[in-house]
């Protein structure tokens, strides 16, 4: 049985938290490295063409985003990278990019990037050494590419903000990863538990206890010194006392630093304006689809007060045990993340 055939329809939607208009443009799979855990593999030397990027841009543009994340693949190495900087900069307030650094490691890159727009830069940062993430990324080198893009980044005030991808490989290194963190000093810091969304499924199944333990310790010794954290597509009882971290499928409409959710297929009509409140109702159809389509919950997440909440696992997850909490079930998907970007 899957709970989530009908565990959306008492959500409570809020009109009144502002909905992220901040949206991904995929700038193609092309990369210069090989990550293991890699969406894209096999697709990492396709380069798409910048007519392709600019349409994409367009309908972004006529939909009314305000910021976009330039992600791909790594979008810093693509051959016309500043022509999509311009594109962008005509039409958007803020640019952000993610990143596995290499590219920023050199400072007349990263200035004359800025100088085309660039305002923020979200670093993939997924071991604690340079052994541990270099193992990761497949890439020699790529440790000490990060740390100094990073350094320059700050240096040129550039946001700087860390995504760590969190599996069977680097749980344990978590342990560890705070000092780097601190040193780091980022504005955000995000994990995620991977997901099986494309082609990533040679990797290992998650252990939810395993890693969230890793997560909730690393949560405890960075909290203090990182503004924003987020734990990404987790179960809520795997993060009980930690619920204000976690931004699943319905969170994520208003996780003001990551990706529109509506407009994330492009899929929209964007010869009319929508309204705010059609925005949300949008935001909200796409979360509910993705919900039904991708994950499931037991029958034991029935008496769970997360059930309207949390989105369950993946499909593909093979070994999940539920830790269902009694109480009364919660149906505002910001009941814990009430006020999370106002401070
Ligand atoms: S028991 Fe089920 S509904 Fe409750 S938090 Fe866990 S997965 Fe979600």
């Amino acid at each position: 049985m899957n709970c989530n055939k009908f565990s959306t329809c008492r959500l409570e939607k809020d009109y009144e938290t502002p909905r992220c208009n901040r949206a991904k443009l995929d700038t193609g799979t092309f990369c210069n490295y090989d990550c293991e855990f890699c969406y894209y593999q096999g697709d990492l030397d396709k380069v798409t063409s910048f007519d392709v990027i600019k349409d994409r841009i367009d309908i972004l543009h006529k939909y009314g985003i305000t910021e976009v994340d330039l992600s791909g693949g790594e979008s810093s190495v693509h051959k016309q990278w500043f022509d999509i900087l311009d594109y962008c900069n005509e039409r958007f307030d803020h640019i952000s990019t993610l990143s596995n650094g290499w590219a920023f490691a050199r400072e007349d890159f990263l200035v004359k990037s800025k100088e085309h727009g660039l305002k923020e830069i979200l670093f993939s940062v997924h071991g604690y050494d340079e052994g541990s993430h270099d193992d990761i990324v497949r890439r020699r080198g790529g440790w000490k590419k990060i740390l100094k893009a990073i350094e320059l980044a700050h240096k040129h005030d550039i946001i700087v903000r860390i995504n760590c991808t969190v599996y069977q490989r680097n749980y344990e290194g978590l342990l560890k990863y705070h000092d780097i963190i601190k040193d780091l000093k980022p504005l955000e810091v995000n994990f995620l538990t991977l997901n099986y969304w494309t082609n990533n499924r040679h990797a290992d199944p998650i252990d939810y206890v395993k890693v969230t333990d890793s997560i909730k310790v690393c949560i405890d010794n960075i909290k203090d010194h990182v503004k924003y954290i987020n734990v990404r597509y987790t179960p809520y009882c795997y993060m009980k006392g930690y619920e204000k971290y976690v931004c699943d499928q319905f969170q994520h409409i208003y996780d003001k630093y990551d990706w529109n959710v509506e407009i994330y297929s492009l899929d929209i009509d964007v010869s009319r304006q929508y309204s705010e409140h059609e925005k949300i109702d949008m935001a909200y159809d796409t979360a509910t689809i993705r919900r039904m389509k991708d994950y499931k919950k037991p029958s034991e997440c029935l008496s769970c007060k997360y059930l309207y909440i949390c989105d369950g696992v993946e499909n593909e997850v093979k070994q999940f045990i539920p830790l269902p909490v009694e109480g009364k079930k919660i149906t505002n998907v910001n009941y814990y993340r009430k006020g999370f970007y106002d401070c």
